[in-house]
């Protein structure tokens, strides 16, 4: 269904393609649970949002520039939380988006923040690890008025990690003065990050996944898995899911995909992939592409790599009883109402891949607390989320006949919404 947008008092550079399909999910949703007007329109843009140049001296000794944002969407509920991904695909528009489904990310899953995105416009394989070093270190320093552990904090998204974490941390530790390290999550064990946190993203979809099939009442043994994607996200998810008894029958990484109907033994894929950096050509499989990947037969497709991946072009071909989404916005709006009417689950990237900003929350509650928990307090708090933010969105579901991502979505804009209305506007 598309509704009509409230009158429009402002518009911005983000307004890609891309962010029109995440402003026009909240102007659905607003339409049907009857969302206050003024409230709508302070949610369809960013709150604030900071453009940078970022000149890196290369290897070769020539100086490069490249283009960083930081976008802070909401912040009514606390600081702005949200990745930073490096990416050629990185614009205003792109980051803007997932800037706001981080707001609705984080108050379904009940975390006391708002959403915020980064990214730096550039092809991070193509870098040496001097060169991104130095690119991230320039980058924290022109957005380091915007950051800080009670302002906005940064986490790892696509092709940036726990190094980059640390890179960050010392950067503005070193001109603030003195070390701060809940300024980002994420972050090595060593130096404040939390036990479970490099695996919770991946965790938190296999978590999903098994809620899924618990929530159709599935009797089958093994439900055959295929994921897209093998990267911390995939990887781990496969992982969990073959460690549960799942069958993994096709997995992928950027350089295509490998299937076999009688299961994929993971272990070894997993250190196959450690050690040749791709899994092509691992034994017993055949080779699939990534498109190919996403058509296979299967009852639970988990997309885990880049977005708008199911879309109009191949959802006729879609083959899967449950689709939970690793990757953040993997399923286009007409996939995802095409999905929902031939009787596909579809478990929205809010709730599925919550996992990673719920245990970066813990990240930095143990680190302004300087209190550090066990690894097995970390994954039993998880589930205890994740498991309450399932049942609320299947209920809510089920209850008004929403689109499980309606559902989610609902949950989440309600949150700040409320909250917004309680604490009013200035002036
Ligand atoms: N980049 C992850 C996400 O999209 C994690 C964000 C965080 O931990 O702050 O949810």
């Amino acid at each position: 269904m598309t509704t009509a947008a409230p009158e429009l008092v402002t518009k911005m550079e983000c307004e890609t393609p891309e962010f029109l399909r995440a402003q026009r999910q909240l102007d659905e949703l607003a339409v049907s649970m009857g969302l206050a007007s003024e409230l709508h329109q302070r949610l369809r843009y960013p709150k604030r949002a900071l453009i940078v140049t970022i000149p890196v001296r290369m290897d070769d000794g020539l100086v490069k520039t490249f283009t960083g944002y930081r976008v802070h969407h909401d912040v009514t509920l606390g600081p702005a939380k949200g990745g930073i991904r490096f990416h050629p695909e990185v614009d205003m528009g792109e980051v803007s988006a997932l800037a706001m489904l981080m707001t609705w990310k984080c108050a379904l899953m009940g975390l006391p923040y708002g959403g915020a995105k980064g990214g730096v416009r550039c092809e991070p394989w193509n870098l040496s690890m001097g060169e991104k070093e130095r690119m991230t270190r320039r980058y924290t320093s022109e957005i380091i008025n915007f950051i800080g552990p009670d302002k906005d904090i940064p986490a790892p998204d696509m092709y940036t990690n726990e190094q980059t974490m640390a890179w960050i941390m010392d950067t503005y530790s070193i001109n603030v003065g003195h070390t701060v390290p809940s300024v980002v999550t994420g972050k090595p064990i060593s130096i404040g990050g939390s036990l479970g946190r490099h695996e919770a993203t991946g965790r938190g979809v296999a978590y999903c996944a098994r809620r899924a099939v618990k929530h159709l009442n599935w009797t089958k043994d093994a439900p055959e898995v295929v994921i897209q994607g093998f990267g911390n996200v995939g990887s781990i998810t496969a992982k969990y899911l073959h460690n549960a008894g799942y069958k993994v029958v096709g997995v992928s990484d950027v350089h295509g995909g490998i299937y076999n109907a009688k299961g994929i033994d993971i272990p070894s894929a997993l250190a196959y992939a450690q050690e040749h950096g791709t899994l092509a050509n691992f034994k017993d499989t055949e080779p699939v592409n990534n498109q190919e990947l996403l058509e296979l037969p299967c009852d639970i497709l988990i997309p885990a790599a880049l977005g708008n991946q199911v879309n109009a072009s191949n959802m006729e071909r879609i083959k899967c009883k449950i689709l939970v989404e690793g990757a953040n916005g993997p399923t286009s709006p007409e996939a995802d109402l095409y999905l929902h009417e031939n009787g596909v689950m579809v478990v929205p990237d809010i709730l599925a891949n919550a996992g990673g900003v719920t245990v970066s929350y813990f990240e930095w509650v143990q680190g302004l607390m300087q209190l550090f928990w066990t690894e097995e307090e970390v994954n039993t708090r998880l589930e205890t989320i994740m498991g309450k933010a399932c049942d609320k969105v299947f209920a809510l579901s089920q209850e008004r006949n929403l689109r499980t991502r309606m559902a989610a979505l609902w949950l989440g804009v309600s949150t700040i919404a409320e909250a917004k209305r309680l604490r009013g506007l200035y002036p």
